[in-house]
């Protein structure tokens, strides 16, 4: 029998799973796949746990069952890719003949003292757990900063004011505007209903650290009851410390099936991955879906069939009333958005359950 394993079962990992138990596995083929959650968790969901406008138990999604997979419980430590085999945590060992490392993503401080230590984060569901806590537990009327206006940022300040209407929120961003990477008239849409629900917006903010109750700034402090950060993420450490060619951001970078070169049997999926697009919940299924196929056909001993991976567009909340979206070259903003991510979550629970 050859071992495949696969390490995370988050939205690539449980993507090359199902693929694979449905595309007639070799019987010569076991399969495990390995989290230490026994869930899935619905990542692009985690703003909402943070802020409490959703409970924990709904953003937990069954593992696949099915009798040819085998789900493996613990944390990970570290990849041996010369001996084949993966360090787990006061557990044995687990040797494969192919790996997939679909492990995720972890917060990038950019260096910045104190951050690490003193803000609250949203990367895993351990984290987001104790940011609910903190955001929760924030003394009435105290002030909260969201430091970093991308999309994760935009949509925890966003349901925090839903949730806690008497804090003084503020969402920070080195940039001159937030979602830098949507189209000026999205922001301009986003800022507005920031301004009409009493949520600060602060630009051009470059913080030099933190502490206990401040955020110290090259201009004035900033005064921070509590502090979230979503400035940047990077791949996990295990893949940080994977000594194997990488791009800019720490991926991994990868030949046309998705395998470290000189690895041909380690596959990488998701955001540990290098891909020529950001890393997404979306691209990570949509690389996942791949591998799958790709594992299939060369088990068959047949080339694999490649096409690009189509991303269908980016979908974010304000609240649970309004969002704004971008299809293609197409913007939306208002009620629609915010119906059809509503809409995109339900599809992908009900895919994955
Ligand atoms: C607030 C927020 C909103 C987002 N919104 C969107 C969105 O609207 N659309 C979109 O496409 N993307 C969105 N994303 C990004 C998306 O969630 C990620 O890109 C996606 O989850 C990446 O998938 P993945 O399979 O690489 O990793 P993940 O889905 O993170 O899965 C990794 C898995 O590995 C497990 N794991 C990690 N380390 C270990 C270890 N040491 N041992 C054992 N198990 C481990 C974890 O438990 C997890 O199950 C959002 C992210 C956030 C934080």
């Amino acid at each position: 029998m050859k071992h495949f394993v696969i390490l995370g079962g988050g939205y690539g990992g449980v993507t090359i799973a199902n693929t694979l138990l449905k595309g007639n596995m070799p019987s010569d083929i076991r399969l495990t796949m390995i989290d230490r959650m026994p869930y899935q968790t619905m990542k692009t969901e985690y703003y909402a746990l943070a802020a409490g406008t959703a409970s924990d138990v709904e953003l937990r999604v069954p593992f696949p069952v099915h009798q040819n997979l085998n789900m493996k419980y613990g944390e990970v430590s570290s990849v041996d890719l010369e001996n084949k085999k993966v360090i787990m945590e006061n557990d044995d060992p687990v040797y494969y003949d192919q790996l997939v490392i679909a492990l995720g993503c972890t917060d990038r401080f950019h260096g910045i003292p104190g951050a690490e230590e003193y803000a609250c984060t949203i990367q895993s569901m351990s984290a987001v757990r104790q940011t609910y806590q903190v955001l929760n537990d924030t003394k009435p009327y105290g002030r909260v900063n969201i430091v970093g206006g991308g999309l994760s940022g935009v949509e925890i300040a966003a349901e925090l004011r839903e949730s806690r209407p008497d804090l003084n929120i503020a969402l920070i961003d080195r940039g001159s505007r937030v979602l830098s990477a949507f189209p000026p008239k999205m922001s301009a849409y986003v800022e507005k209903w920031f301004h009409e629900h009493d949520v600060e917006t602060l630009s051009h903010i470059s913080i030099s650290s933190l502490e206990p109750g401040v955020i110290h700034t090259t201009g004035d402090d900033i005064i921070s009851d509590a502090t979230v950060w979503t400035a940047g993420i990077q791949p996990v450490e295990i893949v940080q410390k994977l000594d194997v060619p990488k791009d800019h951001q720490g991926r991994v970078l990868l030949n046309e099936y998705y395998q470290i070169p000189e690895h041909p049997e380690v596959y990488v999926c998701g955001d540990c991955a290098s891909l020529p697009f950001a890393p997404s919940g979306q691209a990570a299924e949509g690389q996942g879906e791949q591998i799958g196929h790709i594992a299939l056909a060369l088990w068959r001993g047949e080339t694999p069939r490649l096409s690009p991976i189509k991303l269908k567009g980016t979908l974010g909340s304000l609240g649970k009333k309004a969002g704004f979206g971008l299809m293609g070259k197409r913007q939306v903003m208002g009620r629609v958005p915010r119906i059809l991510k509503s809409g995109v979550l339900w599809m992908s629970k009900h895919h994955f359950g």
